[in-house]
């Protein structure tokens, strides 16, 4: 999920960098209420091998219970068969029954952690040098307890707000859940979690190496993933006596094609908004193609220049790539087979039919059959989510509110979240969380997974401002 470009950019041109230092609501009272949910959130294994998101849920849901909400407001729920991957609902309503709601989501589940990896227990909350430490301490566990954090805070000062604030917290993010819990809620309990909108991971600050605030990032749109399988079978023989036609030719020759093909470049609001306001920042050259092909994405110049960025160019098309190779079943005979997998990373839009059949035309073979590999999450091709004023400017505010000075840039996210799900069901998500990260993204599923401090309570204060906001109109 990390954005490379975006960091080598603006790191290199920090000119935010000694931004204003943000408040530090360390004094605040209720801070210790949030610090001891986000603990217990995070000492709540819930891995897909032998953690229960469900008891998450229950902890949560208890916690608002003793807050004051009502049990008809909070859902702990569970997909039949599926007793540990359950997740929770809760509604605080608001005063107008025709505005729709906001939708705070988060998910519940987090990606293995093994003790003897680890310097620390990852299923312990440490706070260290400045820092959280914890399998989840950043995905997903802080923006799930701040959203529960937020509930509570605004029942405790009687807050009427215009709009229903929502929250969802779900299990199955990460790959390798057996369920995806907000694709199960979409197709099961759309009432319970329908919305104008959803607020989301995928979105978060960037500080440089000092710690300074240089981004608040929003994502805006992700890319689908799907995977395919390329597969040559033959009757195969003696490999003393080779014959013209050999399956492990036949895939090769399918494999350059597909090598030597770009997709078209595209542009949505997302890589839109990223490209128009990067272009200011980085100027000259690259900052002229970045205008060129958002007023024209057919400008081929352009195109190619900004192309040359791995990370860029992932964010401007469609992007499909072999992953695996395997052929063969013995050194002295012709192979019987051949079969290659290839990971295309779908724009926003485009669909998983559309990109087969692209890949279909350019083998031009039909001895290479190509097939979809299934994967868990199984969402389809979302369209993007706009980027009206109605979502971007309250971001815009109260980032300037908290961070003055620091640019606010959105970005279309090359991989997928649970947004997907959700986008593809028609509600709009935008990854959005002020918790600012390391630029080395804070090992974010990997080893000794960590956040600053101070970054998860200025995470809380933004969410707490943006949602009351948005809540308000
Ligand atoms: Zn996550």
């Amino acid at each position: 999920m990390r954005l490379a470009i975006l960091l080598a950019t603006l790191i290199a041109l920090s000119a935010w960098g000694e931004a204003q230092a943000a408040p530090r609501p360390g004094s605040e009272p209720d801070l210790e209420r949030f610090r001891a949910m986000y603990k217990e959130l995070v000492e709540t294994n819930t891995t897909a091998s032998n953690g229960d998101c469900t008891l998450a849920a229950q902890k949560m849901a208890a916690r608002l219970k003793t807050a004051g909400f009502p049990d008809q407001d909070v859902t702990v729920f569970t997909a039949p068969g599926f007793p540990k991957n359950g997740g929770l609902v809760a509604v605080y309503p608001g005063k107008d029954l025709e505005a729709k709601a906001v939708l705070m989501l988060a998910h519940l589940d987090v990606v293995e952690a093994k003790r003897e990896d680890w310097t620390r227990d990852p299923f312990i909350l440490v706070e260290e040098g400045g820092y959280f430490y914890g399998r989840g301490a950043s995905d997903d566990k802080a923006q799930a307890a701040i959203w529960v954090d937020n509930l509570i805070r605004y029942r405790q000062e009687g807050f009427k707000p215009k709009r229903t604030i929502k929250m969802a917290l779900t299990c199955g993010e990460e790959s390798g859940g057996p369920l995806n819990g907000a694709a199960w809620l979409m197709a099961n309990r759309r009432q319970l979690i329908d919305a104008a909108f959803a607020l989301n991971e995928g979105g978060k600050g960037q500080l440089d190496a000092r710690g300074a605030h240089i981004a608040n990032t929003v994502e805006a749109g992700e890319k689908t993933s799907q995977s395919f399988s390329l597969e040559v079978t033959n009757p195969g023989g003696h490999s003393s006596v080779p014959m013209p036609d050999n399956a492990i030719y036949r895939l090769t020759d399918a494999l350059e094609k597909i090598r030597a093909y770009e997709f078209p470049v595209m542009i949505n609001d997302a890589n839109g908004a990223y490209l128009s306001r990067m272009s200011k920042v980085v100027g000259g050259e690259q900052g002229a193609a970045m205008q060129a092909v958002v007023a024209n994405p057919k400008d081929a110049g352009a195109g190619a220049l900004l192309s040359k960025d791995p990370g860029l160019n992932t964010m401007l098309r469609t992007t499909c790539v072999a992953t695996m190779l395997s052929a063969g079943h013995a050194m002295n005979a012709l192979p019987q087979r051949a079969s290659a997998t290839i990971n295309c990373r779908i724009f926003p839009g485009v669909t998983r039919q559309a990109v087969q059949t692209k890949l279909e035309q350019l083998i031009g073979d039909p001895q290479v059959t190509v097939s979809k590999i299934t994967l868990s999450r199984g969402e389809p091709a979302g369209g993007a989510a706009p980027l009206t004023t109605q979502v971007l400017g309250p971001i815009e505010a109260v980032s300037a509110q908290i961070w003055p000075g620091v640019p606010v840039i959105p970005y279309l996210l090359p991989a997928a979240t649970d947004a997907t799900a959700l986008i593809a069901g028609g509600i709009p998500t935008y990854g959005v969380s002020g918790i600012f990260a390391d630029p080395d993204g804070g090992h974010i599923h990997g080893l000794n997974e960590r956040v600053r401090v101070s970054s998860v309570y200025e995470g809380r204060e933004f969410l707490y401002r943006l949602v009351k906001l948005y809540a308000m109109n």
